[in-house]
């Protein structure tokens, strides 16, 4: 059974008590079978991508080891968020909980259902802020950057930096 140390889960939601959300599912990630929460980045309040007129967005991201097989957590990530009432409605609507796998170690995974690093890592602020709480050094194995680097080159595009967010 091979333990993955470096796992990093992005948590996103805007609809409910979001920050009570998030540590039930924080939670349940740490009850799953041979799996471990590391680390929390704080909590940010980020504006919405995607379509107009939704309240703003909480966002976190989290480390954890695990031995699960990628395909498995992600089974158990949908799980949490079925449980936290998700529904699937329309691309990018609010949502109550998201739980992105954004990188496991220097993994690389190309699967229909399961895309590792996240596509999308390198263009969200709200991503990458969090997880250079977390790792400054961590490595993408494809852009080649650190996650420091890789916020850097966002903040060099005229991003702004998010208020400090709170622990939680
Ligand atoms: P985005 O992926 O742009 O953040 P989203 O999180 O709103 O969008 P979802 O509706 O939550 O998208 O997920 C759509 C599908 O993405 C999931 O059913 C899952 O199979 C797939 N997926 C691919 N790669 C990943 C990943 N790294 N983490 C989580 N889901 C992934
Ligand atoms: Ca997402
Ligand atoms: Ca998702």
């Amino acid at each position: 059974m091979c333990r993955v140390n470096h796992i990093f889960i992005a948590f996103g939601g805007n609809l409910g008590d979001v920050e009570s959300s998030f540590r039930s599912a924080r939670a349940a990630i740490d009850q799953l079978t041979n799996t471990s929460v590391k680390q929390s980045s704080l909590l940010y309040r980020t504006p919405p991508i995607g379509p107009a007129g939704q309240p703003d967005y909480f966002n976190a991201v989290i480390s954890i080891a695990s031995s699960l097989q990628p395909l498995q957590l992600l089974d158990a990530l949908q799980h949490i968020e079925a449980q936290h009432h998700r529904k699937r409605i329309e691309h990018w609507g609010p949502r109550t909980l998201d739980l992105d796998i954004i990188a496991m170690d220097s993994m690389i995974i190309n699967a229909d259902r399961l895309i590792i690093p996240h596509t999308q890592m390198q263009f969200r602020q709200f991503v990458l802020q969090p997880l250079c709480d977390l790792d400054t050094n961590w490595q993408h194995p494809l852009l080649h950057q650190t996650s420091s680097q890789l916020l850097q080159t966002l903040l060099d595009t005229g991003e702004t930096i998010l208020p400090k967010g709170k622990v939680w």
